[in-house]
């Protein structure tokens, strides 16, 4: 399949969980992926894999935290063959705590990855898919994002704030007519390392997520990082051409009732 041949795409978090198998399913349908985490290692893990199937990609070490990180990364990508297409914020991270004992410094963190990181990409990655001749932001956002959850307040407002930034850079988009449309993706309960570890911290019982997702999941089946990456890949594509400022839930029903 070569959908996106021709065309480069940035994802950050590539190297773990959804954000791997998102750099996967690109370079599957033909995209150049700049596959960027801030640990080195897991992001040339994913680079490997991309080449070992087939793909064509680069690993590139990114802490979307830092302006500076984000400016020099996408300067690596100017410089690569195909154009820049497509920007994939996945990087994300998160603490169980409720409001009143949350640190300060622990909410800064979250804000500064799920939230910064995700409005330091789109300001410095638009400008060069719109030169590029257009494209797609995908911001993957959370269940999080929809709901209010007990204990995740950080995170909800985190993934809440890059639901509604999605919506306001899509509209900016539009109005400026330059071809990049911006959506979010709201996964509910995918099994990732970071799902296993919130099971964790939470003390569960149970802790095999299929096992749990038969009581919490309306569908009775946890995500896979592949499922999501299939959406991604859609709102990446020009199949998607009339869908902006969207939020898509992929969470087995969860936001449905
Ligand atoms: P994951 O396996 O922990 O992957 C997240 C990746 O982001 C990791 O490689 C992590 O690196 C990286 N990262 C963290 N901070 C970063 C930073 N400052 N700069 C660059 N990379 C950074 O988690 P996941 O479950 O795949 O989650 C991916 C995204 O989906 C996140 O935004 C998450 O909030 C969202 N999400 C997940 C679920 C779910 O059920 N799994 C549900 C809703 C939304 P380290 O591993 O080194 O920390």
């Amino acid at each position: 399949m070569s959908e996106f041949a021709g065309r480069a795409a940035f994802v950050t978090g590539a190297g773990s969980g959804i954000g791997r198998a998102i750099s996967l399913a690109l370079a599957a349908r033909g995209a150049f992926v700049w596959a960027t985490d801030f640990d080195e290692a897991s992001a040339n893990g994913t680079a490997e894999l991309i080449e070992q199937t087939g793909g064509h990609g680069t690993a590139v070490r990114l802490d979307v935290r830092h302006e500076a990180e984000w400016q020099t990364a996408l300067a690596l990508a100017d410089s690569g063959d195909d154009a820049l297409a497509v920007l994939v914020n996945c990087a994300g991270t998160f603490a169980i705590t409720d409001t009143f004992s949350m640190p300060l410094d622990d909410f800064r963190r979250i804000m500064a990855v799920n939230v910064e990181g995700t409005f330091l990409g789109m300001k410095h990655a638009i400008p060069r898919i719109a030169k590029s001749g257009g494209g797609a932001v995908i911001n993957i956002s959370s269940l999080a994002g929809l709901k209010g959850m007990a204990g995740w307040t950080a995170y909800c407002g985190s993934k809440g704030a890059t639901r509604m930034m999605t919506k306001a850079v899509a509209l900016e988009c539009a109005g400026l007519r330059n071809n990049v449309r911006v959506n979010s993706v709201h996964p509910g309960f995918v099994d990732t390392p970071a799902l296993r570890k919130s099971i964790h911290d939470r003390g569960s019982q149970v802790v095999d997520p299929d096992e749990i997702a038969k009581t919490s999941v309306p569908i009775g089946v946890a995500c896979s990082p592949a499922e999501v990456a299939d959406t991604v890949c859609f709102l990446a594509s020009d199949a998607a051409r009339h869908i902006t400022g969207a939020e898509i839930p992929i969470d087995g029903g969860m936001t449905a009732g």
